[in-house]
């Protein structure tokens, strides 16, 4: 197992505390890494600044090029990717395989494609005797932050607009899950030149806070919690550094009555207990019109009960178990408080699975009321809740009642009050009649407190450049 962290060229042992790395299926220690020091943390960001300044001068097909390597490579790597991932995570290893492996390499390859095709305003004289046009051009040195639940992803999401754009990076993954960021350090620098990626380890609190706070950064790119990025903003606006904020999520799900009730009920127990609800897209708060909603309840409570999720033979879960024994108790507590209220009924789930690990049963929290926490707050967990409206309540109101503003869906057999609705959501997603779906030519991300950073798509190659202005006199 690839272990050590990668700093300029060389691959190095962390010279601080040691941080446990645990199998969340069983509660048990993969191994322990000892996480950065702060020379370290100065060295990776040294490392990152010396190589942008040839990086940042190759062209966008050089660039391309290399993206389309690693592309390749992760195929090649696939197998031992995926099975360190499922080792991490706790995620089914049919999941990693067949969903995230081939999403990483597409990204990739999106971006070598796209970094080659960006437009903009044309060349022309603006002011008489003089030609503008615009540029543009890599930003510097990018930190990159990422959370736990979808490892290897957020690194390509994180890294491939932002080697395509010119910059170099120093990556930092989640604390609890590095094991395949390490590896994927060994990929990468087999193929890219010393210091365009480094990847260092350790908690948020030291390891992150150094790297946020550090001024050889222009960019800080961070995926988690709302509370870490005002932190992230708080940094940055020391140097005025760039920020990119991909915050988390609580993404309301309407059913009107006239919606096909059999594909809401799969639609839900898919995009709903995805990844355990550890995402921050998950559909977890369901708004069902009147006429539906004892159906939808009944329906869905026998559907989730169904989900299989800690069974030995890991090929057969559907469902990880939380990450943490930490994250299980945050998910519990958040349901047992919503079970004590007299309108609510916990009609599946609400119990942690017997045996080792983390797991915790899909639960379907029915008759929850707008102001409830359960209601209000990021659980990320496998927990949804359902909300009855009829037709005088305020439906879209309610679900753009939230300090999150990353994904929603709404399901109705009319799509113009679908299209009339999407309209009037404040999400940066609106699916319809589905929910969760992502294309690597779309973009990925928040309004609200959920952040503005765009991930995937043309819009993310945006965020990783610079437009510039260059005017000539005739
Ligand atoms: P987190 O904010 O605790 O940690 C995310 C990353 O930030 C980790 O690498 C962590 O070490 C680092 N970090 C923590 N404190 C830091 C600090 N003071 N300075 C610098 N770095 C610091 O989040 P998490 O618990 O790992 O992940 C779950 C959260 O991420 C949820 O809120 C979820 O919704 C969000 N999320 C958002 C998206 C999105 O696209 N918007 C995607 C996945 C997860």
């Amino acid at each position: 197992m690839q272990t050590k962290m990668l700093i300029g060229g060389a691959f190095e042992t962390g010279n601080d505390k040691v941080e446990r790395v645990l199998n969340p299926r069983t509660g048990e220690l993969i191994v322990d890494i000892p996480e950065a020091d702060l020379g370290q943390i100065e060295r990776a960001v040294a490392a990152a600044r010396a190589a942008f300044k040839s990086w940042s001068r190759t062209t966008p097909g050089e660039r391309s090029a290399k993206l389309l390597e690693i592309a390749d490579a992760v195929e090649a790597e696939a197998e031992n990717l995926s099975q360190l991932e499922a080792l991490n995570c706790g995620k089914p290893i049919n999941g990693v395989r067949d969903d995230e492996i081939p999403a990483v390499a597409d990204c990739f390859r999106f971006f070598a494609g796209a970094v080659r095709n960006m437009h903009g305003p044309v060349a022309g004289s603006y002011l008489k005797g003089f030609t503008s046009m615009v540029r543009r051009d890599p930003i510097g040195v990018v930190a990159s932050i990422s959370p736990w639940n979808y490892p290897i992803m957020m690194m390509a999401w994180k890294l491939a607009p932002a080697l395509a754009g010119g910059n170099t990076v120093v990556m930092k993954p989640s604390e609890q899950t590095p094991l395949t960021a390490l590896a994927f350090a060994k990929i990468l620098s087999d193929i890219l030149p010393e210091g365009v990626v480094n990847v260092i380890v350790g908690q948020g609190a030291s390891v992150g806070n150094a790297l946020i706070n550090n001024d050889g950064v222009d960019l800080i790119s961070i995926t988690g919690d709302i509370a870490t990025g005002k932190k992230v903003l708080t940094a940055a606006a020391k140097t005025v550094k760039r920020t990119h904020l991909e915050l988390g999520g609580k993404a309301p799900v309407i059913v009107y009555d006239d919606a096909d009730l059999q594909a809401v009920v799969d639609g839900l127990r898919a995009f709903g207990f995805y990844n355990a609800g550890q995402d921050c897209t998950a559909a977890c708060r369901v708004y069902a019109g009147s006429k539906i909603y004892d159906r939808l309840v009944a329906d869905l409570t026998g559907s989730a009960a169904s989900i299989v999720f800690d069974n030995a033979d890991d090929t057969l879960n559907e469902i990880p178990p939380l990450i943490s024994q930490r994250q299980r108790d945050r998910v519990s507590s958040f349901v047992q408080r919503a079970s004590e209220l007299n309108h609510i009924e916990i009609t599946t789930g609400g119990t942690n699975a017997t045996g080792g690990g983390f797991y915790y049963a899909p639960t379907i929290v029915a008759g929850a009321l707008q102001q409830d926490e359960i209601v209000q707050r990021e659980v990320f967990g496998p927990v949804v809740s359902v909300t009855r409206f009829t037709e005088d309540d305020p439906v879209i109101d309610w679900a753009n009642d939230s300090q999150y503003g990353l994904a929603s869906s709404v399901w109705s057999g009319n799509i113009g009050r679908a299209m009339q609705t999407a309209a009037e959501l404040q999400y940066g997603c609106t699916w319809i009649n589905t929910h969760f779906m992502l294309a690597n030519e779309m973009p990925h991300g928040g309004m609200k407190q959920s952040g503005y950073g765009k991930d995937m798509s043309m819009y993310a190659l945006e965020d990783y450049t610079a437009v510039r202005h260059i005017m000539i006199a005739h």
